[in-house]
């Protein structure tokens, strides 16, 4: 799997903490913004947050490469309805003889024996794909015998209020690893960039207790374990 941040908000704290700052103040916009310093930008992203006071967080927004993941994951990830994809298309482009690449599962590929079953399948089914381009069906109708685990690559921009939202259901044990791993990637790469509005991004455990009931997974996340680690 491979994630890359692509783009950003300018500054993405400081379009937020003047936002937030705009809505009480009578200074101008730009007077407003010159006054704000690092530190007073940190202090109003963290009350923000401990507010709850999310709409101002739409102003920044982060835009993502992703490559290498299957079609089960891209799935999955189009669910999230206030994000914006680009997804490679499988009508207009075809997948050359040399070039199906797949995303095998841990669980299959640990074992030796169901691999194989597992790889043949999914060459025997590539096989048929491209003898049904030879006979000249559209790429469209013959990529109907491909299967999920097909490797796909998309771009996808969200702001950081709907981000937060992903990672809490993303990050999450009860999430699949696959889209698990990508959400925890996607997360380090925003933290990076805007490190207090992602402070606490994560599954609900980060910083309460888990809404899952029966379904939790018992392990909560301990953010001090580094990045992605549940205890
Ligand atoms: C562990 C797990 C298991 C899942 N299993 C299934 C499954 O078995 N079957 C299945 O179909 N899906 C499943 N999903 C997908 C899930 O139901 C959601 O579609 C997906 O997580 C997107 O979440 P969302 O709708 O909250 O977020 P987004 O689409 O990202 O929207 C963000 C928020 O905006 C608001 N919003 C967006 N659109 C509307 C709207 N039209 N009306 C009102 N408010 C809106 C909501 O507050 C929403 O939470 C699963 C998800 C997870 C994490």
């Amino acid at each position: 799997m491979k994630v890359r941040l692509i783009n950003y908000t300018k500054d993405p704290e400081k379009i937020v903490a003047q936002s937030a700052r705009l809505c009480y103040s009578a200074l101008g916009i730009e007077e407003l913004r010159e006054k704000l310093s690092d530190e007073s930008i940190i202090k109003l992203v963290k009350k923000i947050m401990k507010l709850g006071h999310y709409s101002v967080l739409e102003h920044a927004t982060f835009t993502f490469a992703i490559e290498e993941i299957s079609r089960v994951t891209s799935h999955q990830l189009v669910r999230h309805r206030l994000a914006s994809f680009s997804q490679q298309s499988q009508r207009y482009v075809k997948i050359n003889k040399e070039g199906l690449t797949f995303i095998i599962p841990k669980s299959i590929e640990k074992n030796k024996k169901l691999a194989k079953i597992y790889i043949d399948a999914i060459k025997k089914l590539d096989g048929i794909y491209q003898q049904l381009l030879d006979y000249n069906i559209e790429a469209e109708d013959a990529r109907y015998i491909l299967p999920q685990a097909v490797t796909t690559k998309m771009i996808i921009s969200a702001n950081a209020r709907e981000l937060l939202h992903i990672f809490k259901l993303r990050c999450c044990n009860r999430a699949q690893w696959e889209i698990r791993e990508l959400a925890m990637n996607m997360l380090k790469e925003v933290k990076s960039i805007a490190p207090t509005i992602f402070e606490n991004a994560g599954p609900p455990c980060v910083l309460g207790s888990c809404p899952e009931g029966k379904l939790s997974c018992g392990k909560p996340w301990s953010k001090n374990k580094g990045e992605g680690v549940n205890e």
